[in-house]
């Protein structure tokens, strides 16, 4: 971006006593302007022109320098470009720098105290959390006195008053950003039902010890761009039975009743066709992965057995953190090896995913997971492809038959990719937690994996979810996909898959979500 005499627009932060400057680009995201803030340029000291070189490099003191630079920076970013929000909507917790940013101008402008330019600051403000976790985001004190020693005095604030804002009441030793967020915003949104329930839980003490009286956390449940995730040879089939402008009215339940006028094979044939291609992706990037290693020629040969699109099959692609449970249904390996290899009626997995560079242990489980795959009977029957995409997550949710998650609980949010799934006729079966204790219907459009239980022994736990996963794929799941007619159509699945499409389209996608955000939150 350039200013009005045609010179590239910069803004100044300091960061730990030092000045760093930032450039700014302008992208065109649709019918949306995206800004970012770009810190490799000349004038800046080496190490800061790397603050903006990664995004999950696993050191505090990166990730502090980024914060400051995208909360106070944007800030001032707006203000260079003669943008005044109506409402600052923070997304998570790393922006909320910003809510300080904004009270120290108010405060250069209208003098007074902190406590005088609160209602303007929260007046135009609004915090979505994202995590369920007691800790969620906080910095050292330490660390924040290093960044911030010379911020709180034109805060008007002394060190103490200044932590009290990031104070937590579960460690006294560090400063929580969703602390800071709760209390210079207007209002705070989890994203999903049971996020919110769990949110306002965790920060129950916060709201106690204010005097003013706000409502607790409340929530929006997360909606997926349908447009972006349908598969063009499906959109085409809901043009002809939904009608042209089905993807305009995305939230009326009417509009995807008309789902039940598809026949049967016609579903299902464009399905089969969507899997197939599935198929044929994975096996090419397990081929070149395999070459890439100089794996023997046998176990390259063997890629050629690898999956079949007559098959039930399994998917699951996600970032391999340690919550997810990525190997949970590898509990009982010679259980799962004799359900995946049964002559009858065989089941297979597609897995993909990655870890975040410092994640050893998300790491591992990749690793474990590979190893496994090898084994004899299985190596025919389970996939991973590396190195996880947009690309590879797309063909993914055209393609799967049903959709694993098997998060911990309550530590999924919302999670979003079990509904493009659903838009696209595949069945989920996973752990009731975010999203899906609001979409699950019993005995209709999916099935559930485990019992609830909040308190439950982790060890406990994850062994009645295996156990749970693997009885209901056994006696139900499997049953239903392979009880087919005399022109291989199994209607009891296809049913399945409409309800699903049926039953999640209409409320899990992002123009609900949009309006919801919009009604709710952005003109109340
Ligand atoms: C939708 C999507 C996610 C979110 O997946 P969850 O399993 O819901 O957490 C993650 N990564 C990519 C590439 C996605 O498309």
């Amino acid at each position: 971006m350039c200013n009005e005499h045609g010179q590239r627009l910069k803004i100044r932060v300091t960061i730990r006593q030092r000045m760093v400057k930032a450039q700014v680009w302008q992208v065109q995201v649709g019918r949306s302007l995206l800004y970012l803030l770009d810190t490799d340029i000349i004038e800046n000291d080496v190490d800061d022109q790397q603050i903006t070189a990664q995004l999950y490099s696993g050191d505090p003191h990166k990730q502090l320098a980024q914060e400051i630079l995208l909360g106070v920076g944007g800030v001032r970013m707006l203000q260079a470009l003669g943008i005044e929000p109506a409402i600052y909507h923070l997304n998570d917790v790393h922006a909320a720098f910003a809510l300080l940013e904004l009270a120290r101008f108010e405060l250069d402008q209208m003098g007074g105290t902190l406590a005088d330019v609160t209602p303007y600051v929260c007046d135009r403000t609004l915090f979505t959390t994202h995590t369920p976790v007691p800790t969620g985001q906080v910095f050292s004190l330490a660390m924040m006195d290093d960044y911030f020693v010379d911020y709180w005095p034109r805060l008007g604030l002394d060190r103490a008053e200044f932590f009290a804002l990031g104070a937590q009441s579960s460690n006294p030793d560090v400063f929580s950003m969703t602390a800071l967020a709760l209390q210079l915003t207007r209002s705070a949104n989890a994203v999903s039902k049971r996020h919110g329930e769990v949110s306002s839980q965790l920060w129950q003490n916060l709201y106690a010890e204010r005097s003013e009286k706000k409502a607790p956390i409340g929530y929006i449940t997360n909606g997926i761009h349908s447009r972006s995730w349908i598969a063009p040879l499906l959109e085409d089939l809901y043009q002809d039975y939904l009608g042209k402008h089905w993807a305009e009215r995305l939230s009326d339940p009417d509009i995807w009743s008309k789902i039940e006028h598809i026949p049967d094979e016609r579903l299902w044939q464009r399905h089969q066709i969507l899997k197939a291609r599935l198929i044929a992706y994975t096996r090419d990037r397990v081929l070149k992965a395999r070459r890439e290693r100089k794996e023997c020629s046998d176990d390259i040969k063997a890629v050629e057995r690898l999956l079949d699109p007559k098959v039930l099959t399994l998917g699951f692609a996600r970032r391999f953190s340690d919550y997810k449970r990525s190997d949970l249904i590898f509990r009982d390996l010679s259980r799962l090896t004799r359900i995946f290899s049964n002559q009858k009626r065989p089941v297979q997995l597609i897995l993909a995913g990655k870890a975040r560079p410092n994640d050893t242990a998300g790491k591992r489980i990749i690793q474990r997971i590979t190893e496994w795959s090898c084994h004899p009977d299985l190596r025919d029957r389970i996939a991973f492809i590396e190195d996880y995409d947009m690309y590879t997550a797309k063909l993914m949710v055209q393609g799967i038959d049903l959709w694993l998650n098997t998060p911990r609980r309550p530590l999924e949010a919302s999670g979003t990719s079990g509904q493009k799934v659903a838009l696209n006729g595949g069945i989920n079966f996973s752990v009731l937690d975010g999203w899906w204790c609001e979409g699950y219907k019993p005995h209709l459009n999916g099935w559930a994996i485990g019992e609830d239980a909040e308190t439950r022994d982790q060890e406990v736990q994850d062994t009645i979810d295996a156990e749970s996963f693997y009885a209901q794929l056994e006696r139900d799941i499997v049953r239903l996909y392979y009880d087919c007619d005399r022109n291989h159509i199994p209607h009891g699945w296809v049913k399945r898959m409409k309800a699903s499409i049926r039953t999640i389209a209409p409320i899990f996608n992002s123009d609900r979500m949009v309006s919801d955000y919009v009604n709710q939150l952005y003109i109340s």
